[in-house]
């Protein structure tokens, strides 16, 4: 069966680029993928995709036809597309045997897709059918600063949580700033807390708190450091991809099973 990748990430912190890199690694490497783009609004994708939500719903009617604004249109072209997707999935399936990974780009605003029935109707649909494994998409340079870093790693805790799914943190553009001070922040609490050392605002010290709470859900991540510009650490980023498959076909396919 093939492994999905479903991509999220805050806007901007490069989740197409970095679906255009392993789209591109997938067929370097000899592997069978199968692509689809869920963003509605994107203006030209960088990869070919299979499936690709712009030939089923064009968002600017959408958004005159419902007098909708730009999130809106996006929600509502998401929606609409949800209604069908186990066609998609249908679609997925009947080639499953000849692929090895199904890779999902999502919209740019990050909460389109995790605070909607739609993307949970996604998410659903092919973690009940395949190995589907979460890639959170972090702008490491960003989250050099504590309190961003902070708010990413919340957000993740809460797909964690809401997907029940493995979850793989992509610390991406590495190429501009390393993701080092983040595994230290991770692995030790009082690293993180002396990085906001000093700053008394309300923020930095909510963050301080958090930290001693997130400790024990950093131990249930995976993460590799990535560059989807210039390719760094794809690798060990397909590495954890299929670490990750194994954990859910450890966890999460008996616990489906039992549901059924
Ligand atoms: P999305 O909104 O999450 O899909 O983000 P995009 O893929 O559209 O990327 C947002 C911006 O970040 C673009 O200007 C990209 O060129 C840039 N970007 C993405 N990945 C990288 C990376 O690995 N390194 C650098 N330096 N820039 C990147
Ligand atoms: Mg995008």
């Amino acid at each position: 069966k093939p492994i999905v990748i479903i991509v999220i990430g805050m806007a901007g912190s490069g989740k197409t680029t970095l679906m255009q890199r392993l789209v591109s690694h997938v067929q370097s490497s000899k592997k069978r993928g199968y692509v689809l783009n869920l963003d509605p609004a994107v203006m030209s994708l960088p990869f070919t995709a299979n499936i690709d939500i712009r030939d089923t719903v064009n968002y600017k009617n959408v958004m005159k036809e419902y007098n909708l604004g730009p999130n809106g249109g996006i929600l509502t072209s998401l929606n609409l597309f949800a209604t069908k997707f186990d066609e998609v999935v249908g679609l997925v399936e009947a080639r499953a045997e000849n692929l090895d990974y199904v890779l999902v780009d999502t919209p740019g605003q990050i909460e389109i897709f995790t605070w909607s029935a739609s993307g949970a109707i996604v998410v659903e649909a092919f973690a009940s059918c395949f190995p589907t494994v979460v890639c959170y998409v972090v702008d490491t340079p960003r989250s050099v600063n504590p309190v961003t870093f902070m708010s990413n790693m919340l957000y993740a805790c809460g797909i964690l949580y809401k997907t029940r799914l493995p979850l793989l943190l992509a610390f991406n553009k590495v190429d501009v700033a390393k993701h080092q001070f983040a595994l230290e922040w991770m692995e030790d609490f009082e690293a993180f807390q002396s990085a906001v050392e000093g700053d008394q605002s309300y923020s930095s010290s909510l963050s301080r708190s958090l930290c001693l709470v997130l400790d024990e859900f950093y131990k249930n991540l995976r993460s590799a450091g990535v560059s989807a510009v210039s390719g760094e650490g794809i690798v060990d980023f397909f590495n954890q991809v299929d670490k990750s498959a194994d954990e859910y076909m450890e966890s999460y396919w008996p616990d489906l099973e039992k549901r059924k």
